[in-house]
């Protein structure tokens, strides 16, 4: 059984007392059945971390990170520093730093790898931009970025990478997929795992949507047993709304 996740992704936003003031207002409710993971900026993982308790029930994630154990890579954070502060996840390759930051399959792929190598799960973002939807290229460009990442990544490992669908027109545009599309998708990523893996890693691996998820349309993806959560943008920013989340998805 997969459990559901919910996975905030504050982007660039919040100082460190707002991230404060967001974690104390969700810690201790989070549902038994969901898997809440907050995803903040890199100034705000070290007072998380410190803030954190057990039975918070919230995991720590990051928004991106290098390859590199350590070294002259100046700006850059490396996965031994993520797993220093007990951050648990970290996305890769979101749609915004493939189109604004020049990540490519290649990059995305090395960091899914370092991120593997230590014991940080990617939540590996996938998805079509507005140009491919439109020329019909979904299923070929969302196989091809899945193929990609996890190039050389073994059985075991893949089994444990969660994969978000987010289609690049939806992200922050108010405009979602429909939930039949997610789910489609959704099976074709699964398809992806299956031919390279087979059933097995692809019936573990969790599939995420994501795009305009708010608390009222929340119930269209997961409505499809494909979908297993979502990464979720705006509407992860205020506590309230992302709790919301949270009882849809329980
Ligand atoms: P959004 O962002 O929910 O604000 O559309 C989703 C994402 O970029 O991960």
């Amino acid at each position: 059984m997969r459990v559901r996740l919910i996975a905030a992704n504050w982007k660039m936003h919040k100082t460190v007392d707002e991230a404060l003031a967001f974690w104390r207002a969700v810690r201790g409710r989070v549902p038994a059945g969901v898997e809440a993971v907050v995803c903040a900026p890199f100034t705000a993982l070290h007072p998380l971390a410190v803030e954190r308790r057990e039975g918070d029930g919230v995991a720590l994630g990051a928004q991106n990170l290098f390859w590199e154990e350590a070294g002259a890579y100046t700006g850059e954070v490396s996965p031994v520093m993520l797993a220093d502060l007990g951050v648990r996840y970290v996305i890769v390759g979101h749609s915004e730093r493939r189109q604004l930051f020049g990540e490519t399959d290649e990059t995305v792929n090395k960091k899914v790898r370092a991120a593997l190598r230590h014991n940080l799960v990617p939540i590996l973002c996938v998805g079509e931009t507005l140009e491919e939807r439109e020329a019909e290229r979904t299923e070929e460009v969302v196989r091809r970025q899945t193929a990609a990442a996890l190039d050389g990544i073994a059985a075991d490992d893949a089994a444990r990478v969660v994969i978000a669908y987010e289609p690049v027109w939806a992200i922050g545009t108010g405009r979602t997929a429909t939930g039949e599309d997610a789910a489609r998708v959704a099976r074709t990523i699964r398809g992806v795992l299956a031919d390279r893996y087979g059933a097995g890693v692809a019936e573990q691996a969790r599939v995420l949507y994501g795009g305009s998820v708010k608390p009222a349309n929340l119930s269209q993806f997961l409505a499809f047993p494909e979908i297993d959560g979502a990464l979720v943008g705006g509407a992860s920013l205020e506590a309230d709304s992302y709790l919301q989340l949270l009882d849809a998805a329980n």
